[in-house]
């Protein structure tokens, strides 16, 4: 037996202890990690800071987002998944209807690297809050804290081994997603997701994807260019740009274009390192060929594809061009002017990619309209990545970010398995579920299904 698939195995039984302590039970514990993972906070996120590149504070702020959603998960679960009772509906009024949600049983967890705690956290938290145990997989390049997030676990929950983690890299992953989990909670690149998919489907394995994004910005003329171009900058070059949902693209409308592209100047940061030693190559292959095709740079420039790498800010880009239609995923911003905010939509819309997204106006009632036109699993209004931290908001991208929902009631449910239960109370006045079924009840049930549904 291989090692993961004893992990997977150890799951089960441990599963099957979790899955009978019920919500209550389950809450306290997770409660209980929560704080442990709280108190330990410095430890983390240095270790985190350690093996990513980012600082130490980014480290912390990405645990603080990280621990709201697991309080949330864990407070929720009961409500949000709990037997309740449901209209039984004309045709069975004789029936009393309930819906619980309840566990699968193991969950495969497979995160990226980029955010090693928030983002597979947005899946383990939902996930043993509803019931199932978990075995995670961390980033080949963030094994340690995967391995940190499960001794806590171990350290607050003593006993039976409900998050476990398997380490490695895409083989791994591969191995886990064969191992016969009840699903496989994914996030990373949209190539990988397409091989995951394809191997879960070896086994009719269900998959929520977490993919990457091609986030656009659109500034409208009225916005506070101020706010606007900060929270590009924080958006765009936060974190070396290494943020799924960050800012990739910005729409400006033309009138504020020179000005936005002012202020956005004034605001780069020095040289990040980065995570992984590939993605300086890709950010300047994306810079390359949007100057190749037409674009200008305005601050930064082709770097020499080594870490640290310096931000870059593109302005006219084609919007063929690498840098528009892929995931850079570095420290880059594509800032594009547009004649009106209905082309601003209209671009970001284009993309195959539909995560997020963000909208600047001063008129906030104009803005929300333009979000919600928006091809994206969610947007920001007067701000960038809003949604991150409201654990009640579900988290997940159409197209090329993948499907299926984290966080929140959806990702509680992504996680579970609905049961409806029917209870007879009492027989039929017209039973039509019946092999002997009288001739005069069916004229009778038709009749009155005319009336009701064909008037
Ligand atoms: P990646 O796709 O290279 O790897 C993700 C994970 O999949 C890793 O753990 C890797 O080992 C594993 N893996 C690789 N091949 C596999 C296979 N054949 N079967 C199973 N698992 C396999 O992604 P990455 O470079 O680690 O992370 C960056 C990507 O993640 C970006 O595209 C980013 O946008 C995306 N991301 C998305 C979200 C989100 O919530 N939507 C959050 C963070 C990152």
């Amino acid at each position: 037996m291989t090692e993961v698939q004893a992990t997977v195995e150890r799951a089960r039984s441990a599963a099957r202890w979790w899955g009978g302590l019920g919500h209550n039970g389950r809450r306290a514990r997770l409660l209980a990690w929560k704080r442990h993972i709280a108190r330990q906070i410095s430890e983390l996120a240095a270790l985190v800071a350690e093996e990513t590149g980012k600082s130490p504070d980014d480290a912390a702020l990405e645990v603080m987002l990280a621990v709201e959603h697991l309080d949330w998960a864990a407070r929720n679960a009961g409500k949000v998944l709990g037997r309740q009772r449901v209209p039984s509906g004309m045709l069975a009024a004789n029936h009393v209807a309930t819906l619980e949600y309840l566990p699968l049983g193991v969950i495969g967890v497979i995160g990226p690297w980029n955010y090693p705690v928030y983002t597979p956290l947005g899946s383990v938290s939902y996930a043993l809050a509803a019931g199932n145990a978990v075995v995670l997989k961390p980033s080949e390049h963030t094994p340690r804290t995967g391995a940190w997030l499960a001794d806590a676990w171990a350290a607050a929950v003593p006993g039976e081994p409900v998050l476990q983690t398997v380490l490695g890299d895409g083989a791994v992953g591969a191995e886990l997603t064969r191992s016969g989990v009840d699903k496989i909670a994914f996030t990373g690149s949209a190539a990988t997701a397409r091989k995951v998919m394809a191997t879960c489907a070896e086994t009719l394995t269900p998959l929520v994807v977490e993919g990457g994004g091609k986030d656009a910005m659109i500034v409208a003329a009225d916005a506070d260019l101020d706010a606007a171009a900060r929270a590009a900058a924080f958006g765009g070059f936060g974190n070396a740009g290494q943020t799924c949902a960050g800012v990739e693209r910005v729409y400006v409308e033309r009138a504020v274009y020179p000005e936005f592209l002012d202020r956005l100047s004034g605001l780069v940061p020095g040289p990040q390192l980065m995570t992984t030693p590939e993605q300086p190559s890709i950010v300047r292959a994306h810079v390359d060929d949007a100057l190749a095709r037409g674009g200008r740079v305005v601050v930064g420039g082709p770097s020499d594809a080594s870490s640290p790498v310096a931000a870059v800010i593109l302005a006219e880009v084609p919007e063929d061009s690498l840098a528009v239609t892929e995931e850079t995923f570095g420290p880059t911003l594509v800032v594009n002017p547009v004649d009106n905010v209905d082309e601003g939509i209209r671009l970001t819309n284009a993309s195959k990619y539909g995560l997020a997204a963000s909208v600047f106006s001063k008129d906030s009632h104009r803005a929300t309209g333009i979000a919600r036109r928006l091809r994206t699993g969610a947007a920001s209004v007067n701000a960038v990545l809003g949604f991150a931290g409201v654990p009640s908001l579900p988290f997940g991208g159409v197209g090329d970010s993948g499907f299926g929902r984290i966080h929140g009631a959806d990702g509680l449910r992504e996680l579970s398995r609905a049961q409806a239960v029917t209870r007879q109370r009492f027989a039929a006045p017209m039973d039509l579920m019946r092999l002997d079924r009288d001739p005069k009840v069916m004229r009778r049930a038709l009749k009155l299904f005319h009336l009701r549904h064909g008037r």
